[in-house]
């Protein structure tokens, strides 16, 4: 079965994309930590990060380094900052979160809550900078 994230790259389930290539897709983070938390994904349905070939690997930091550098301009902050989890969704993705502090990257902190229109005008902004 294809994974949640795979349906949102194949316009299943809707998504507050920021953009896309033929290899990978940057949308919002649901959940947001702060605002800007972009999620970077491979089309190619690998759940390991770190079983992605050393090609493919490269190439989604080089992807993700142009969507950080659009989040910085869009939300300007100390640094974007990069961190792989993916205990929740088996499809291997970095976060790229704009961070003042440290401790806007902890995971446990409260997620924010926001509206439709927020998320869509986050995604524009970003997209406005790519
Ligand atoms: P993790 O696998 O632990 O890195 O966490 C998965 C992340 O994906 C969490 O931050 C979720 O908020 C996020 N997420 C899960 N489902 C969606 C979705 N449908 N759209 C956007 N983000 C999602």
């Amino acid at each position: 079965m294809a994974t949640i994230f795979s349906r949102i790259i194949a316009g299943e389930i809707p998504c507050y994309k920021v953009a896309e290539d033929d290899k990978f897709f940057a949308f919002l983070d649901i959940n947001p930590l702060v605002k800007g938390h972009t999620l970077v994904v491979p089309k190619q349905e690998v759940d390991y990060i770190f079983n992605l070939s050393d090609e493919d690997l490269a190439a989604m930091h080089v992807f993700a380094k142009k969507i950080a550098k659009a989040i910085q301009k869009a939300f300007p902050c100390q640094k974007v900052g990069e961190a792989v989890i993916g205990l929740e969704v088996p499809h291997a993705h970095i976060h790229l979160i704009p961070i003042q502090k440290e401790s806007d990257m902890l995971f446990s902190n409260p997620k924010l809550r926001l509206s439709d229109e927020e998320f869509s005008d986050i995604a524009k902004a970003i997209n406005s900078f790519l």
